[in-house]
This record gives C-alpha cells, sequence and structure tokens, in this order.
C-alpha cells in the first residue's frame, strides 16, 4: 500500500474523519492489524480563513504547494487535500508538486455516475457553491448538471460551516435548516445532494433525506484507501 499524504486542518473537525475513516477501511478490507501508511500536514485554519476572505488566493496556493512538497519529502506518493474549497487551488497545487493530487470532485463524480444520476444539487462554502472551479468540472467532466440553492440559502449554508461546524458546533436548528435546503434542491429536480464541505457530514447524513447524500469527506477517504491500494506494493521505509 502507498503512503498517502493528507493536507489537513481545513477544518480538523474533518481530518480527524478522513484518518478515522482511511483506518478503519484499510482495517475492514485487509483485517488484522493492517492501518493505513500516512502523513498528514495540518495547517493553522485561522491562516488559511483569512486568506480566502480577504481574495488572497495566490497566497494560499503558496501555502498549500508548501505542505504538499512537505508530505513529498516526508514519503507521501500522493496527494489528498482534505477539504472541497481549497480545490479551487488545484491546478497550481499540480504544478508545484511530483506526486500526483487525489481531486475530491473527481471521486465524488464518479461515485454519483456510477449510480446513474445526471441532477445533482451542491452545498459547500460559497466558494465551492459559486464559482466554476467544482461545479464547472462537474459538468465538464462527467456532464452533470449542477443546481446550488438561492442566495439567501448560501449565505446560510456559508455561515453555519464557518460559524459551527468547523468551531465543532453541531446544532439542531441549523440541521433543520439544511434539510430544508436540500428539500428545495429536491423539488427543483436533484436526484442526489453533494455534501460539498467536509464538514458537512457532521451535521447532515445520507439517509436523512429524500434522495441520496454524496458526502465528499467519506467519498474523498474511501478513494485515498482504493488509489493507495490500487498501486504497487512499495517498500516500507526505513
Ligand atoms: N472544509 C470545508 C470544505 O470542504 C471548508 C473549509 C475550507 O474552506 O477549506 O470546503
Amino acid at each position: 500500500m502507498k503512503t498517502i499524504g493528507l493536507i489537513g486542518g481545513m477544518s480538523w473537525e474533518s481530518s480527524l474523519e478522513y484518518y478515522r475513516i482511511i483506518n478503519e477501511t484499510v482495517r475492514d478490507t485487509v483485517g488484522g492489524f493492517h492501518s493505513a501508511r500516512c502523513l498528514m500536514y495540518s495547517v493553522d485554519f485561522a491562516d488559511i480563513e483569512v486568506l480566502q476572505h480577504e481574495g488572497r488566493w495566490d497566497e494560499a496556493a503558496a501555502v498549500l504547494i508548501d505542505a504538499a512538497q512537505r508530505l513529498e519529502r516526508g514519503g507521501a506518493e500522493f496527494i489528498v487535500l482534505c477539504t472541497n474549497t481549497m480545490h479551487k487551488l488545484a491546478d497550481s497545487m499540480s504544478a508545484g508538486m511530483r506526486i500526483p493530487l487525489l481531486h475530491i470532485a473527481d471521486a465524488t463524480a464518479e461515485q454519483i455516475v456510477a449510480r446513474g444520476y445526471h441532477t445533482i444539487g451542491l452545498l459547500g462554502t460559497r466558494f465551492t457553491m459559486e464559482e466554476d472551479f467544482y461545479k464547472g468540472r462537474l459538468a465538464n467532466r462527467y456532464g452533470l448538471r449542477v443546481l446550488i440553492p438561492s442566495s439567501e440559502e448560501r449565505a446560510l449554508i456559508h455561515r453555519v460551516i464557518y460559524e459551527e461546524l468547523i468551531l465543532g458546533q453541531i446544532k439542531p436548528a441549523s440541521r433543520d435548516g439544511y434539510l430544508k435546503v436540500i428539500q428545495n434542491l429536491i423539488a427543483q429536480g436533484a436526484e442526489g445532494v453533494i455534501l460539498g464541505c467536509t464538514e458537512i457530514g457532521l451535521l447532515v447524513h445520507d439517509g436523512d433525506s429524500a434522495v441520496p447524500l454524496f458526502d465528499t469527506t467519506h467519498i474523498h477517504a474511501l478513494a485515498a484507501v482504493s488509489y493507495a491500494q490500487s498501486l504497487e506494493a512499495s517498500p516500507i521505509p526505513n
């Protein structure tokens, strides 16, 4: 199994989920005492949040490229960036590293396409919902029709992510608010909804709505294990 390089801390609440899901999956698929060979570089999210909201994306890219290079030097054989939003910088990152980046939108779209869905709702930060880096990839590479919430609903989704979920606060009223937004997306024709922020799975779960909810944390973590296992075995590091 190849060594997985995780860039975490965006936020650490969801990085914890990646670490848990990856190791549980290796345990369940390989058995015995097996666990994942992985490294995590966890950033200070306070720095990242300022760069995001001030639109200083070049500086954010430099932080992520530095993190990827540190993981590469530490023996990581591919990178898993544990956030949807920061995939806005995926192309700049790939240009600055030698090992592959396992893109969260690709892993998610593959699941959606495999289940035969075409029209899909998208929840995430306002960067993810409103900009083209994520929706565009789903549409152009996978032929998906992507529906996003209304502007008022997007404000609610974004606020709950930054003011609650990233701080580890899980509130029933916010869960109800999210489920209403999901219902509205279903009414517009969504056959499934992407939980396109790695903390949303802490608040709502597949089974909470009338259509499947695609939890990007879960999907991305499973994709990391299968990618690690699909490659040739690497020598045990000294
Ligand atoms: N974890 C979130 C995401 O998947 C939001 C935090 C961030 O902005 O990176 O988009």
